[in-house]
């Protein structure tokens, strides 16, 4: 790899300190926000190589530009490896985030002003699945479903009262905050009664698909998955759309030229490795030590009296009542545990009685700890000083003591592509 930071170290000190000092914070923490990764090195290699320089407008063999040789490949490469790992006919690789993924998707099978069905924001669904605030909620007519009250599960039978009353053209579901794992089964046959088609946007899990971890929406019918790739998937960021061949015509000229522009080549190259990466069996093992973790801290927090919103895990995420479990909002929750070194994200809980910048819960996950290799004992040990730092936050020394120990624990586990 050149070394790009000797040479940015003269040229621009204050964006190369900003650099070592992330370098820094990523080392000396505990990342638990469930949406983040720490990538391959040769992710980092490939998103800083020249395949950065190349416009490459079009599809393998059809470009507008000259000089695709290598382009085409990488590009070949990481189709190929994405139907393979995911089971589908056909693969689009070029979104440039996974917000860009499935604005493509729905104007790809909809027309504006088509309704679409998914899982409500403050239920666990994401802002593109129709939230008022996004672009997609004021184009298309989105209908969103929500969980039980007291299980924090979905309702199938729910849904399917849903779907019948507002007739969907598309129903979509998965998730950015739903501990539980999904009925695709239900949903497929949901659609089939309304003549919807359908859509997983399995963003979070997208890793733990490939890797045979969870189970595959396509495997159930599905039209369409869609996964961002920066996430338990552990490459680039960016979006990656996975259909039958029935709808690869209407996805690839929605993606382009109908949404976007240039794909970004360097992107692609490192979408391709992490798919090469996703087919071997130690990515399936990397898998289950995931699932396995969120298991450890679900198992240690329910013993320390924690709420989690129903009841546990399947997947890699938790989220968990902090206004019940420690009367503390979750907006201060992420700040104190922020204080120890362990980063999380503050989150809203089903019918959440508080404001989405300051809610009653925080979302936590496996996936970035697991790619440092720590283990279930070590998860028990994280679970243990979450509630020791929120039991006793007033309390500066043992508020120091932890942050010392945790400090210690991170340097055992050093972050892969730094230093
Ligand atoms: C993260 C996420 C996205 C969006 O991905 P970005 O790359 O942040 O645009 C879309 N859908 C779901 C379910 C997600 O979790």
């Amino acid at each position: 790899m050149p070394d790009y930071r000797s040479s940015l170290k003269g040229s621009d000190p204050a964006i190369y300190n900003a650099l070592v000092a992330e370098e820094q914070r990523q080392q000396d923490g505990i990342e638990l926000i469930p949406s983040e990764n720490y990538t391959y090195p040769e992710v980092l290699e490939l998103l800083g190589s020249i395949f950065t320089n190349k416009y490459s407008e079009g599809y393998p063999g059809k470009r507008y530009y000259g000089g695709q040789e290598n382009t085409d490949l990488i590009e070949n490469l990481a189709r190929a490896r994405a139907t393979q790992v995911f089971r589908g006919e056909h693969a689009n690789v070029q979104p440039l985030s996974g917000s860009a993924m499935n604005q493509a998707v729905y104007l790809a099978l909809l027309e504006p002003g088509d309704r679409i069905l998914a899982m409500d924001l403050s239920h666990g669904g994401h802002l593109t699945h129709g939230a008022p605030v996004s672009h997609m909620g004021r184009i298309f007519d989105f209908s969103r479903y929500k969980t039980l009250p007291n299980s924090g599960a979905i309702d199938y039978d729910h849904v399917r009262d849903m779907a019948l009353q507002h007739r969907p053209k598309l129903l979509l579901c998965g998730y950015s905050s739903y501990p539980r794992d999904l009925d695709y089964e239900a949903f497929q046959s949901i659609a089939d009664e309304v003549d919807a088609y359908t859509m997983a946007d399995i963003s979070h899990y997208g890793g733990l698909v490939a890797g045979n971890a969870m189970p595959n929406p396509l495997d159930f019918g599905f039209d369409v998955i869609t996964t961002t790739t920066h996430k338990s998937l552990r490459g680039p960021r960016g979006g990656l759309i996975v259909c039958k061949q029935q709808h690869a015509k209407a996805i690839d000229s929605s993606v382009f030229p109908g949404l976007q522009g240039g794909p970004h080549m360097n992107q692609v190259a490192a979408t391709a490795f992490t798919l090469h990466k996703a087919a071997q069996p130690e990515f399936t093992e990397y898998c289950d030590l995931v699932l396995s973790n969120a298991q450890a801290l679900a198992r240690t927090l329910k013993v320390e009296g924690i709420t989690l919103v129903t009841g546990g895990t399947s997947n890699h995420l938790l989220v968990l009542d902090t206004i019940d479990s420690f009367g503390l909002d979750g907006r201060d929750t992420q700040n104190l545990l922020d204080e120890v070194g362990i980063t999380t994200n503050k989150q809203v809980i089903p019918d959440d009685p508080l404001p989405p910048f300051r809610p009653s819960g925080v979302r936590i996950g496996t996936p970035a700890a697991t790619s440092r290799g720590m283990n279930n004992d070590d998860m028990e040990r994280i679970a243990k000083w979450t509630v020791a730092a929120l039991r006793c936050h007033s309390d500066r020394s043992s508020i120091a003591s932890i942050k010392r120990e945790v400090l210690d624990f991170c340097r055992s586990y050093p972050v892969p592509g730094i230093g």
